[in-house]
């Protein structure tokens, strides 16, 4: 496999004994303590003077944004040209810029660094072939709804409902715009379940490493970013399935979500997520490293990074692990309301179409019967608001249902939980 098209970014030592072999070397003798005065003399005031630089364990690291060239990626909501494609690409390149900036010797590598496609199969090879430390891959999010909103980080595993299951056959979905996917990928076949009963079978021998990351991701993500923290999954990606070192995919967020898609679309949101993503890589770091992060913190460039918090959400029906049009979804035991728009014993499929434009139904199976129902609201003031949505198109007759995770409950007994939790 050739891999020359890869942008393979040195450490300046490297680049140094490059030049020595052009045989410049009187000239760089006289030249280069003068650059390196100067250099220093700029960002002294920046650096401690007690810097850490050196890693000796991570000293490898590839960065993977999703997606690029023929493959766009998911579209979001079609307000913008941009989609996950340029979004994954333009965080990847500053996540990679800022570690560079803080270890001027690791060796950051990009799968791509413009609008180019390599294939999956690529992309991990490339990152087993230079025997990364890690691996870390950038994507953004996408629902058919445009409620769900937030950033999780996925670990290679089992997947634990459909909706994460999902995910992941959506990343994986790039495969099948390759050329001769079928003899590439063997028996990865990304619709088939069988593929990802095999892939939640495979031992992740990094698990524990890749999990800590993660969790340091969807930390810095929350506190310091204020994104809504959708947690650290499991599910069957490709590109960190077949890795040999500890991974991660970071959906950053989802662009079919307006307000989402706006902040990742901005040049501050995309250094917001870049700055959480590159402190959570040195978290990581210190840990392996075994230095304290108040070491590793002197020699960043914190003044030049975004940290404050700038969006606050705090909806707890965008923190539920599920989403609300997969009815095989496992849920919380959450208290929601949901609209009944009607029963019948037609088995429909749920798309807007069918219900007079309104998304985010649900439908419950009751003996030979199908219940159909619109949304899923944590409280009865916003099931009263939804109640009315459907209403205006055309249900009059919906009226709201109580349920605690997946089970129907009385309304009264609803009423109480929800009181009660807001004590
Ligand atoms: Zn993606």
């Amino acid at each position: 496999m050739n891999f020359t098209h890869y942008k393979i970014f040195f450490s300046p030592d490297g680049l140094k004994k490059s030049y020595h072999k052009k045989g410049s070397l009187p000239f760089l003798c006289h030249v280069l303590p003068v650059i390196f005065l100067i250099v220093g003399f700029l960002i002294s005031p920046l650096v401690s003077h007690t810097q850490i630089t050196k890693t000796s364990i991570v000293k490898t690291i590839v960065l993977d944004p999703g997606h690029g060239g023929k493959d766009p990626g998911n579209l979001g909501t079609k307000r913008y040209k941009t989609t996950e494609k340029d979004i994954a690409l333009a965080i990847t390149l500053l996540v990679g810029k800022y570690l560079n900036q803080a270890f001027p010797e690791m060796n950051v590598i990009y799968t791509r660094d413009d609008d180019s496609y390599p294939e999956l199969i690529e992309r991990t090879k490339l990152a087993n072939d230079v025997h990364a430390d890690l691996f870390i891959s950038i994507h953004c999010n996408a629902n058919e709804s445009k409620r769900p909103i937030g950033a999780d980080t996925w670990v290679m595993g089992p997947h634990k409902n459909q909706a994460n299951l999902k995910v992941a056959q959506k990343e994986n979905a790039a495969i099948l715009l390759e050329e001769d996917y079928k003899q590439k990928y063997g028996d990865f076949d990304p619709n088939s379940p069988e593929t990802y009963l095999a892939l939640s079978l495979r031992q992740n021998v990094h698990l524990n490493e890749s999990l800590m990351l993660a969790k340091y991701v969807q930390d810095e993500f929350r506190t310091r970013v204020g994104r809504v923290d959708r947690g650290v999954k499991q599910s069957g990606f490709y590109v960190i399935s077949f890795t040999t070192m500890p991974s991660v995919l970071i959906e950053t967020g989802f662009l079919t979500n307006p307000t989402e898609e706006d902040f990742l679309n901005s040049s501050n949101g995309q250094d917001y997520m870049a700055s959480a993503i590159y402190r959570a890589i040195k978290k990581y770091i210190a840990e392996v490293e075994n230095i304290p992060v108040a070491e590793l913190n002197k020699v960043v460039l914190t003044d030049t990074l975004p940290e404050k918090t700038i969006i606050t959400n705090n909806d707890d029906e965008f923190k539920e692990d599920t989403i609300a049009t997969y009815v095989d979804s496992v849920s919380t035991d959450s208290i929601n309301y949901r609209i009944q728009l009607f029963v019948s014993s037609e088995k429909k499929s749920l798309e807007p179409d069918n219900f007079k434009g309104l998304d985010e139904i649900t439908l419950v199976k009751v003996g030979n019967l199908y219940k159909y129902y619109y949304a899923r609201v944590p409280s009865y003031s916003e099931a009263k608001n939804v109640r009315k949505i459907a209403q205006e198109k055309g249900y009059g007759e919906a009226f709201i249902v109580s349920f605690r995770g997946e089970t129907k409950i009385e309304l009264q007994e609803a009423l109480n939980l929800e009181l009660e939790n807001n004590k």
